[in-house]
């Protein structure tokens, strides 16, 4: 297995917890710094990689939700549902926590110098895992934007449109910041670009670097004192970067012309950056191959407004740990457990490609710029099947009761699925998508609704009788699959 990022550690971890001899060889952080937002999803892949526990040891800042001007003046104070809280973690804490993690479950880690990185450290992972039966030829390419394996095969491909470059700056308050909630994260669309910035615990910083910090004479005001992380988004193309202006001048023009965070930096003290990050989206040809993975980062980045790449990464890492078990104990499941894996990983990226390109659509009419007109898509807006369900809901709604019976043109087939930590064949819907089939819509077993439909004349009897045969589901998904499987018609009303 090649790096040690949220991707690597995970699939390290699980592999490592099931039996399996894993050996992890990453490269250390190196000196630039990113603080980024985790959705309070993130949870259920934290509790099923066995990490829960350490994430809440290290003490990160819980956020409440997002303050957005997004195209717009007016801020959108968005909170998760349900009181929810996220993590605003900084990426290279959130590793070290994952990564000794993945220790304690007997991972072998190998930290390679910086320099030696790259294919030196593809071929001592080839190599490693040659000399292991257990293991033989599998090779998980975790490395993140590196994507050694990713870029030897040349499945990597970059989108036509625009390159994206972050440049991020840590900033110092000793009073709470100027904004509805502390621990948000904020995003401001602007007329060349989008800026954001994510809180993180001043206390970490200097955990990190308590000799560089302390040479500013600098101490936080309190153990909760928080420092923000204030980034923008821009087209190196169309940039003073690309005229050789410096990434400093650059960063600060760039501030220079929001509304919002202008006014956040001039009332905080620098504290270290800008660093810059490529943020230019890409994806993978394939994603699996016999002996190898493409998991995280390594083989599809999406846009940084999505807030899911770390989400994407555990559940890459996650998922790849499932097929790669399923290999090594059930060697006839193989192809089908690697055509899995390439099939969700091209799925995941170009559902989170959609959402992105929704949004960046959204704000482009409040800023008459390139970087906007490039980024924006008209034909996303109604790309997804959502009206229909509504229309379905409406009228199963108004119908005095419910008659429908399952749609005789429909075709159930044996699909490959994750059950436990295996790849297994099981009984699936298959219409719009026949490689892979739909079982489950919000969690609710389609085939579980389609048998007792037929025998139920009211929507609540339907979902006490759903209840007593299946798994606990909510009101609301339960109603959601129910005008799903209407509006697409695995259930047709008579
Ligand atoms: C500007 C920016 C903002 C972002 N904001 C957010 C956000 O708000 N929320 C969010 O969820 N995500 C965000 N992301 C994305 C998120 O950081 C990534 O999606 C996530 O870290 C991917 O995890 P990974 O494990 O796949 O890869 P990485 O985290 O990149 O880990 C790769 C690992 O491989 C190691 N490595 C690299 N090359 C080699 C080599 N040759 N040999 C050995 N080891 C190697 C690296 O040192 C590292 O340890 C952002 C990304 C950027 C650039």
């Amino acid at each position: 297995m090649i790096g040690g990022g949220p991707a690597g550690s995970s699939a390290a971890r699980l592999l490592a917890t099931w039996g399996h001899a894993v050996r992890l060889i990453t490269r250390p952080a190196g000196d630039a710094r990113l603080a980024v937002s985790l959705p309070p999803s993130c949870h259920k892949l934290f509790d099923a990689i066995g990490v829960s526990a350490a994430i809440e040891r290290a003490g990160f800042v819980r956020s409440t939700g997002n303050t957005v001007w997004w195209g717009s003046r007016e801020p959108r104070v968005e909170a998760f549902a349900s009181g929810a809280r996220g993590w605003q973690v900084e990426t290279d804490v959130l590793e070290a926590v994952m990564l000794d993690e993945a220790a304690r479950a007997g991972v072998a880690i190998e930290r390679v110098a910086g320099g030696q990185g790259g294919s030196s450290a593809f071929a001592q992972g080839a190599s490693a895992d040659e000399k292991d039966p257990h293991l033989h030829s599998f090779v998980l390419d975790c490395t993140g934007r590196s994507g050694v394996l990713a870029r030897a095969k040349g499945l990597r491909k970059y989108d036509d449109g625009p390159r994206t470059i972050a440049l991020v700056a840590s900033w110092r308050r000793d009073q709470p910041w100027p904004v509805p909630d502390e621990t948000h994260t904020l995003v401001e669309s602007y007329e060349t670009g989008w800026a954001w910035s994510v809180p993180v615990l001043a206390a970490q910083a200097l955990d990190r670097a308590p000799s560089a910090v302390a040479a500013l004479g600098w101490k936080p005001s309190s153990p909760q004192a928080l420092d923000r992380h204030i980034a923008v988004m821009v087209d190196p193309q169309r940039s003073d970067l690309a005229r050789g202006g410096s990434a400093g001048d650059v960063y600060l023009a760039e501030i220079a012309k929001t509304a919002v965070f202008s006014e956040l930096i001039a009332a905080a003290s620098f504290e270290a950056g800008p660093w810059g990050w490529d943020a230019s989206t890409y994806r993978s040809d394939q994603y699996a191959g016999d002996g190898w993975l493409l998991v995280g980062d390594a083989g599809s980045f999406i846009d940084p407004l999505s807030s899911a790449g770390v989400k994407k990464a555990l559940a890459s890492g996650w998922l790849a740990a499932i097929v790669t078990h399923t290999c090594l104990v059930r060697p006839a499941m193989r192809q089908h457990a690697l055509d899995f894996f390439s099939a969700r990983e091209a799925e995941v990226e170009a559902a989170h490609a959609r959402t992105s390109r929704h949004f960046l659509t959204e704000a482009a009419p409040s800023h008459p710029h390139p970087f906007w007109s490039e980024r924006a898509d008209e034909s996303v807006k109604d790309a997804d099947d959502t009206p229909q369900v509504s229309e379905a809901f409406e009228q199963l709604r108004r119908a005095p009761s419910l008659s429908v019976r399952p749609n005789p043109a429909i075709r159930i087939e044996p699909r490959p699925a994750v059950s436990g930590r295996e790849i297994v064949m099981e009984q699936r819907i298959v219409d719009s998508d026949p490689s892979a089939g739909v079982r489950h819509v919000r969690g609710v077993d389609l085939l579980v609704l389609l048998e007792l439909a037929p025998s139920h004349s009211h929507v609540p009897d339907l979902f006490e009788a759903y209840l007593r045969r299946s798994s606990p589901v909510a009101l609301p998904d339960f109603l959601y699959a129910l005008a799903t499987a209407v509006a697409r018609r695995w259930l047709v009303v008579e």
